[in-house]
């Protein structure tokens, strides 16, 4: 358990969702763990959706005791139909981010890219609803992800929408190391 001061750790419990077209849902997130590991809180990070290259963020949380990252999804877009083994693997990835937020151990998790997953229907998103609601008291949660369905946005506290005015990617500018990964 996190030895955190009890007053800081007893405002916690609110649901954050970043989404939208925009750049700017999975740097926030990590924005938001940045911050937090600085105060001690433990996070963890669980990526439902990333390629299996090196991110800059892996190597970074690194760096932190208190700041896991697992890349547990899939390493592709999923297109109208999803695979059996799509579906097999984002529910596998949310059994395990329902073990690790109910073993109390972490003040914030993230779910990266959970969005995703149930806009192409890999994950209900009544059965993610079911997951919050039952969680223990005090555990910050964000979900990040383009196409949040009105289920979570309706049950989270706090929701934000980046939206796309303008991305170098329209202009031929690739992912870039160091900013986009
Ligand atoms: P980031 O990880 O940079 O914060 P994101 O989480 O908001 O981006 P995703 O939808 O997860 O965005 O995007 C996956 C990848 O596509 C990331 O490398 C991201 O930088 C890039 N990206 C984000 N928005 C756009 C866009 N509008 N056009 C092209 N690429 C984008
Ligand atoms: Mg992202």
């Amino acid at each position: 358990m996190s030895d955190i001061p009890i007053e800081t750790k007893k405002e916690l419990g609110l649901v954050h969702v970043y989404t939208g077209n925009g750049k700017g849902k999975t740097t926030a997130s990590l924005g938001l763990g940045f911050r937090a590991a600085g105060r001690g809180l433990e996070v963890l990070m669980i990526q439902f959706l990333k390629p299996p290259e090196n991110y800059g963020e892996h190597v970074s949380a690194e760096r932190f005791p208190n700041f896991t990252i697992l890349p547990l999804g899939l390493d592709h877009m999923v297109s109208k139909v999803p695979k059996e083994r799509d579906i097999k693997v984002a529910q596998d990835t949310l059994q395990r981010a329902r073990d690790e937020i109910y073993s109390g151990k972490y003040d914030l998790v993230i779910l990266d890219e959970v969005n995703n997953a149930m806009s192409w229907k890999l994950l209900d998103p009544a059965e993610v609803v079911g997951m919050l609601e039952g969680r223990p008291a005090n555990i910050e949660i964000v979900l990040t992800g383009r196409g949040a369905p009105k289920e979570i946005v309706e049950y989270a506290d706090l929701v934000t929408e980046m939206t796309l005015v303008k991305h170098p990617f329209d202009k031929g500018v690739r992912a870039r190391k160091g900013i986009e990964y």
